[in-house]
């Protein structure tokens, strides 16, 4: 019998991570499921969001406008940023591939923090470029001396996540001028500020500003977390414009849909409705950090809708655990876990589970 053979892949695709999704758990025992592991929010969409995504469902037999165009003028009027500097895309996510296609190909280097954003090796090894991971601080902040220090002829792009996903900490205004004024100017620092709505430390940066003000910064935002779009897949980018047009030419053409568009745009309108809710899911972070707290954790403050807590060796047990509870968590094996700040019930459930893990 002649052994099959398959196609050739590329030999990246042999070292590609898969991009681990929260997952849901059944439930347990009459418990209701809950799913911390995706820092979604919990609210169900706003009545007004959902009945502009109705009314686009009527002209779905048509592509939406490729270009975006109410959707980049509402972002260019809210940020006073000219609309050719702005690029939208399926998710941040998508948005932060056709960055890095943009500017890093084969051999190239694209400089982060680690741990942070998943996304950033699957999507650096895609282009072919190599990622340089730089170790966060012992209490899980970006070293960005480190990340100086990281900088070659062939870096082509440093991404800044902050507040940081999975640890929440953020980056200091001061601390990203510094690290801006040794950085030449032809490489191109991104600032991810998906959790920026999340953030109540008046030293963080200052996304928006940072990039009005350097001709080699942009950021990358999302209407996943806050405006609660995570199933709509649309987010943007808003740097310099050649980096905005790259974007525009590397997407997938008609990706973000007009069902997308038309729910952004209405977020947009209704801001405030939606802010009101992340005020909530701050003050519940507030509570649950401190229950922890007085559990005796030492938790890296955080400034997202998320609270990571440093378990460990513990960590599988903990999310093995947490199954038995019907909370879904998300385990980074051997470091910690990251918890959504979600309804009230489940993360009682999680305290309670916490205080057995208390050293
Ligand atoms: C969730 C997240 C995003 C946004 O992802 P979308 O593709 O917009 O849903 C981007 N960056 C970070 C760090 C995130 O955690």
């Amino acid at each position: 019998m002649s052994e099959s053979v398959n196609p050739q892949l590329r030999p990246e695709m042999a070292k590609l991570p898969t991009y681990k999704a929260g997952k849901k758990v059944a439930p347990v025992n009459g418990l209701t499921a809950y799913k911390l592991s995706s820092n979604e929010v919990a609210h169900s969409p706003l009545p007004s969001v959902v009945a502009a995504i109705v009314d686009a469902a009527n002209e779905i037999n048509r592509y939406p406008d490729p270009f975006t165009t109410n959707l980049i003028q509402a972002l260019s009027d809210k940020f006073a940023v000219p609309a050719e500097q702005i690029a939208t895309g399926t998710g941040s996510v998508g948005v932060c591939q056709q960055i890095i296609q943009s500017v890093a190909g084969a051999g190239d280097e694209v400089i982060y923090a680690w741990r942070s954003f998943e996304a950033y090796p699957i999507i650096a090894t895609i282009a072919g470029a190599v990622s340089v991971q730089v170790p966060l601080t012992n209490n899980g902040q970006h070293d960005l001396a480190a990340m100086l220090n990281a900088i070659t002829s062939r870096t082509r792009a440093i991404f800044v996540c902050t507040p940081n996903n999975p640890t929440g900490g953020i980056v200091t205004q001061q601390e990203i001028d510094e690290f801006l004024e040794k950085v030449p100017e032809n490489i191109l620092v991104v600032i991810d500020e998906a959790y920026v709505e999340f953030n109540r430390d008046e030293n963080a940066i200052d996304g928006i500003a940072t990039l009005k003000a350097h001709s080699n910064v942009g950021v990358l935002r999302t209407f996943s977390k806050a405006y609660g779009l995570a199933g709509l897949r649309v987010g943007y980018f808003i740097g310099p414009k050649n980096i905005a047009d790259a974007v525009r030419k590397t997407a997938v053409p008609f990706g973000v849909s007009n069902i997308a568009q038309v729910a952004a745009v209405a977020s947009l309108e209704h801001e405030a409705e939606l802010f009101k809710r992340v005020e909530e899911v701050i003050a519940e972070r507030t509570w649950f950090e401190s229950e922890l707290t007085k559990l005796g954790f030492k938790l890296p403050p955080s400034q997202a809708n998320f609270v990571w807590i440093p378990l460990g060796e513990r960590t599988e047990e903990f999310a093995l655990r947490s199954e038995g509870i019907a909370v879904s968590i998300r385990p980074f094996p051997g470091e910690g876990v990251r918890i959504s700040i979600g309804e009230r019930q489940a993360l009682e459930r999680v305290i309670e589970l916490a205080g057995e893990f208390v050293f």
